[in-house]
Order: structure tokens, then C-alpha cells, then sequence
């Protein structure tokens, strides 16, 4: 398994030189790769065009850069055989590349002294970026709209833990419309609180809602027709920046207080169907839609992948209903769920409670539980483990 760190880095003259350099590269390769298929029809191996090609024209990029060049030409060939197979309009790759992504394999890769030294060819200076972190297999440099990116690529070991379903590594996870997600680990809840989520979603529909209404008065292609989209879109955008972030600091808040708290097996309700099958009227199902929940669970799953956690998904219908201690189903009104049997609980934890019981095949609870801890959005949390020392939490 890997992850992937992120590292934004402007622009410099060296990055415009070597981007250009594994432009130059590509383009050289995809060209002679096409005249051979045209002219003698054959379709070349990578060794053969990595032999032609040692190396971009100046010499600027590692020996194994130039080849990552040449390989990645093949993997977009390959890619586009792939797609052909089921999408008639997937077409191969043939467009030249002024900038192309740089990219640096281990034996170019070193750490020293807190400095990150990326080797290029012999007789150009290497490129150096200041480094808190461990090295890393694989580094690439790509542009990202804007600036150069850094992407570094680590390999995680496989350590998975066993396959046993002991009762204190276990959490249930409950997402929800009102909570982003609620977990439970058999002693303690956790709320990934998800209203300040929820009121960006609000104000995203009611921008669209408005811009929609202001375009439609306005001449389509006219010089305001144009101003109003973009401003709009640049809103949104922004918007959408806002939710992410928020989205990626509440799971990892929330995964990481599971790791710290020894949980190995991650227990999700799956609610996929929700969307096909429930129909609850308009503003209802606008609702449910937006929830976000196919995100979240996605951002929750790998980020407690890449801690070694195994994610198991579990039909959850009903489990926010059902009495955690005599197996009724209630109809929770108000913020406290509130069974017959005098059993008593946050009504959100409810969900994620079941859930663990129902993977654990256990009995039903008893005693009196812990009540919820919230997780609030903090917003100078970090988003991801990138700025400790991975994969520690
Ligand atoms: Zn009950």
C-alpha cells in the first residue's frame, strides 16, 4: 500500500528547465513511436524506445527520470487499451508535451540533513527542497494549474492486523446527516461533528440557486453573461476548497482518536442504497444526496487503511432504531434515544453502537455508557499525516 504526500512549490527556473526537459522527452518518444507504427507497423516495446532514448536531448534529467518518461508513455498507451475495450471514443495518447511531469525514482532520491536532494544528469545541479520527513520511494513533480507540485510516494508495510474479532480493537461508525460521523469503541463515542459541514452545503446550493436566477436574466455570451460565471465559479470553487478541507480534518481527527485509542478493525454502516431506493420528497432527498457520505466513508476507509486498520462495511438498516439492549425498534424523537427496557443513549451513538455489536455477533449491551465525546472542526488541524513523521499518529 502507499501514500502520497503533497508539497506545493511555486515555480522556479530549474523546475521550468527539467519540466521542459521530460517534455522534450515525451514528445521525442511519442513521435518516434508513431512514425515505427506508421511506417513499418509495429508497435514498439519500452525497451527498445528507452535504449533510443537514454536520456532527453541536454542531458538535464536523470538516467532513470528519462526512463520514467518513456514508461509513462507506455502506461497512458496502455491505459487507453484498456478504456478502448469498453468507451468507442477513448482515444490514445498522441498530443506533444511542452512540460511533462518530472519524475525521480529511489536511486535518485536522498535525504541529508533535512534537505530532500533529487539527482538530475551529470553535470546539472540537483534540485533540493527542505525536508521535515522520511524518505521517500518515489518522487514527482507535476503542475498543478498554478505552481509545481511535489508528489512523494512512501510504501507502507502490509502489516494487517489478524483476523480476529476481539471485542477491544473493534469501532463501530455511524455516518449521518446531522454528524459527519459517530463512533463508538465499546467504552467511549466519538462525534466528528459535521454543522459547519453542513451550513457551506446550504450556502453552496443557495449560491447556485441565485447565480442560476441572475444568469438567466442576462444574455448568454454577453460581456455580464460572462462576468456574473466568473465570478460564480470562483465562489464555488472557493466553496468547495472550504468543504474539503473540513471534510479531510474531521475523518482524520476522527481516525486518528481511533488508532490512539488501539482500535484495529473499523466498522462502517453502508448506506449505498440509500440513494437508489429512499425517496422522501424534494428537500428531504436534496439532503440525503448531498451528504457526503460516499466521501466520507471513502476518506475514513483509507486513512485508516494506511494506519494498518482493517474497514469492514455492514448493511445498517435500521441500526439507529433498533434498542441496543433488548433488540426493539424505537423511533428516536428529540437528541436522547429512549427504549421501553429503560435503556438511555445520545441518540447518535445509537447507529454506531449496533454496528459493532452486530460485527461482533455479541450480545446486547448493558450498563450504563459513557456519553459522547464531540470532535469540533478545529480549522488549523492538520488535513493529513503529512506533517508528522508518518505513519505514526
Ligand atoms: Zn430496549
Amino acid at each position: 500500500m502507499y501514500f502520497v504526500r503533497k508539497l506545493k512549490l511555486g515555480v522556479s527556473e530549474q523546475l521550468q528547465l527539467l519540466s521542459r526537459a521530460a517534455g522534450e522527452l515525451y514528445s521525442q518518444t511519442l513521435v518516434s513511436f508513431w512514425r515505427v507504427v506508421r511506417k513499418k507497423g509495429l508497435w514498439l516495446k519500452p525497451a527498445t524506445l528507452m535504449r533510443w532514448f537514454p536520456s532527453d536531448p541536454e542531458n538535464r534529467l536523470h538516467a532513470h527520470s528519462a526512463d520514467a518518461v518513456v514508461q509513462s508513455f507506455f502506461a497512458s498507451l496502455k491505459s487507453w487499451r484498456e478504456r478502448r475495450k469498453t468507451d468507442p471514443n477513448a482515444r490514445p495518447p498522441r498530443r506533444r508535451r511542452y512540460y511533462y511531469k518530472i519524475q525521480w525514482k529511489a536511486s535518485a532520491i536522498k535525504v541529508v540533513n533535512g534537505k530532500l536532494r533529487l539527482s538530475n544528469g551529470k553535470g546539472n545541479e540537483p534540485l533540493v527542497i527542505p525536508w521535515a520527513w522520511d524518505t521517500p520511494v518515489w518522487v514527482e513533480i507535476g503542475w498543478d494549474g498554478r505552481q509545481y507540485e511535489l508528489r512523494a510516494c512512501y510504501k507502507l508495510s502490509d502489516a494487517r492486523p489478524k483476523e480476529e474479532r476481539k471485542e477491544s480493537g473493534v469501532a463501530g461508525v455511524d455516518l449521518g446527516e446531522i454528524h459527519l460521523a459517530v463512533a463508538h469503541d465499546g467504552e467511549n463515542t466519538y462525534i466528528a461533528n459535521g454543522r459547519l459541514l453542513r451550513s457551506k452545503r446550504r450556502y453552496q446550493n443557495k449560491l447556485k440557486s441565485t447565480l442560476s436566477r441572475l444568469l438567466a436574466r442576462k444574455r448568454r455570451g454577453s460581456r455580464r453573461y460572462r462576468r456574473v460565471l466568473a465570478s460564480g465559479r470562483k465562489q464555488l470553487a472557493r466553496l468547495n476548497h472550504q468543504i474539503r478541507d473540513i471534510l479531510h480534518k474531521q475523518t482524520t481527527r476522527l481516525v486518528s482518536t481511533l488508532y490512539a485509542r488501539g482500535v484495529q478493525t473499523v466498522v462502517i454502516g453502508d448506506i449505498r442504497n440509500i440513494r437508489v431506493s429512499a425517496d422522501y420528497g424534494t428537500r428531504l432527498n436534496q439532503k440525503l444526496h448531498q451528504m457526503l457520505h460516499g466521501q466520507t466513508r471513502h476518506h475514513i476507509t483509507y486513512k485508516a487503511e494506511r494506519l494498518g486498520m482493517k474497514v469492514v462495511l455492514l448493511d445498517e438498516r435500521y441500526s439507529s432504531q433498533t434498542c441496543p439492549a433488548c433488540n426493539k425498534r424505537n423511533k428516536p424523537r428529540g437528541r436522547v434515544y429512549r427504549c421501553g427496557c429503560g435503556f438511555e443513549f445520545h441518540r447518535d451513538g445509537v447507529g454506531a453502537l449496533n454496528l459493532r455489536r452486530t460485527y461482533l455477533g455479541s450480545g446486547l449491551v448493558v450498563g450504563v455508557m459513557a456519553s459522547p465525546t464531540g470532535l469540533r472542526f478545529q480549522p488549523h488541524a492538520l488535513c493529513s499525516s503529512a506533517g508528522r513523521s508518518h505513519p505514526a499518529v
